[in-house]
């Protein structure tokens, strides 16, 4: 056992009490929030801060259990929880979860022995500024950032549009380019106080507005070499890619079960005439049942690098985008006028699971990198 997980004082705790914390949590403190959070993009804090504490961001992390085995499934799992209720508190949770991951993944052992205590328990919170990064190792875009090295660390430049779960005090996992080292890219953990980062908030959004997304602007500013996750982008990506997808499962979860439901509950009023519609809630429950089995099936390796593993994890995640605009739709149209009001959740349902199919990978760029596997194979 290494000496972060020596320190914990608890054994890791049970799934079922871990989901049960997460449902009290999401009971008493989230949803009397959830439509403030959606109309207003009003961003959960304490919810965030709450979650931390009942070890909701460490079952991923292999050096914060006691068992020093990760737990991906149940990360997963309590993602879907919150998910099911506010796939926008959801989405701040894979952000944080993320964040863990990277650090937890680092090649540097400074890196890991600083922050992942702080991030994995909540007491810091943070994101991921990978959306580029991803889409570039696919052949979408440049890479937006660009570091030179200096003295003691590297200097760097650029900007990223769209980084999430961010504030003053928090930190985010980037991956950057190096010049002077053709191909050469670094990963890395950026401090938003760091002098020359700047957080811009440009944009607004019809969902998911309450996860405090900012563009980040970089001028030249200085990340130490303590900040430096590993100084070979391409390696860290490749060990941490399949984590990285498979955590967004939690969000698909929650968003589709949740479009079930609202199905399943204006059954007694109007079971008449829905049975009339496409994609009833048992069909779907069927189609989920399976996604959720063979997601929980994947997770137990998370850091599987094959090509052919990595293939069925990007397989899987597109079904999980499809399902959740298929579902989400389907409470749409089963809720008809009651869902279409502005606080109904249908409609909060079916803005929040477009998310699920553009947020990277986006359908598009699953297709994309499938396609380019299978052409490999
Ligand atoms: C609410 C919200 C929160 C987000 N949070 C995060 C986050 O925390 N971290 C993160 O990394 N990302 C985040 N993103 C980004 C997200 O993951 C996706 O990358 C984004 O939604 C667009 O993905 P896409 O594949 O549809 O790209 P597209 O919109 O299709 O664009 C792909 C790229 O092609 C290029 N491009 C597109 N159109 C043009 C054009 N007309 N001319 C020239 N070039 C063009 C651009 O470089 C663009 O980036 C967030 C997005 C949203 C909406």
């Amino acid at each position: 056992m290494n000496s972060i997980a020596s320190n914990l004082l608890n054994t890791d705790t049970p799934l079922d009490e871990l989901l049960d914390a997460t449902r009290k949590i999401v009971d008493t403190d989230l949803k009397p929030l959830t439509v403030k959070i959606d109309l207003e993009g009003y961003y959960p804090e304490s919810v965030m801060r709450k979650l931390g504490s009942e070890g909701v961001y460490r079952q991923h992390l292999s050096d914060m259990r006691s068992s020093g085995i990760p737990d991906m499934g149940a990360a997963i799992q309590a993602m879907g929880v919150v998910s099911h209720e506010c796939m926008s508190t959801g989405f701040a949770i894979w952000c944080q979860d993320t964040c863990g991951w990277y650090i937890q993944n680092a090649a540097n052992s400074t890196v890991r022995d600083n922050w992942l205590g702080k991030v994995s328990s909540g007491n810091v919170l943070g994101g991921t500024g990978m959306s580029n990064t991803m889409k570039a190792f696919a052949g979408i875009e440049d890479l937006r950032l660009k570091g030179k090295r200096v003295d003691g660390g590297y200097i760097v430049n650029g900007n990223l549009p769209w980084v999430s779960n961010l504030g003053k005090d928090h930190v985010f996992g980037t991956l950057f380019e190096l010049e002077g080292r053709l191909g050469g890219s670094v990963m890395a953990l950026v401090d938003c106080n760091a002098e020359g980062f700047e957080l811009r908030l440009s944009a607004h959004f019809v969902a998911l507005e309450g996860t405090r997304t900012f563009a980040c602007i970089f001028k030249d500013v200085f990340i130490p070499d303590e900040m430096i996750i590993d100084d070979d982008g391409a390696a860290f990506l490749r060990r941490s890619r399949t984590g990285i997808v498979l955590l967004q499962f939690g969000m698909g979860i929650g968003n589709i079960q949740s479009c079930i439901d609202i199905c399943r509950s204006v059954e007694p009023l109007l079971g008449h005439v829905n049975g009339y519609l496409d994609d009833r809630p048992d069909e779907l429950q069927e189609e989920l049942d399976d996604a959720v089995e063979a997601a929980l099936i994947l997770a137990e390796e998370p850091y599987e690098t094959d090509d052919d593993y990595f293939r069925e994890v990007l397989q899987l995640r597109l079904t999980a985008g499809e399902l959740a605009l298929k579902a989400s739709q389907s409470a749409m149209l089963h809720t008809g006028a009651q869902g279409y009001l502005q606080t109904a959740p249908a409609q909060r349902k079916l803005r929040e699971s477009y998310f699920v199919a553009i947020v990277t990978p986006a359908i598009k760029h699953l297709r994309k990198e499938l396609d380019t596997l299978a052409q490999a194979a």
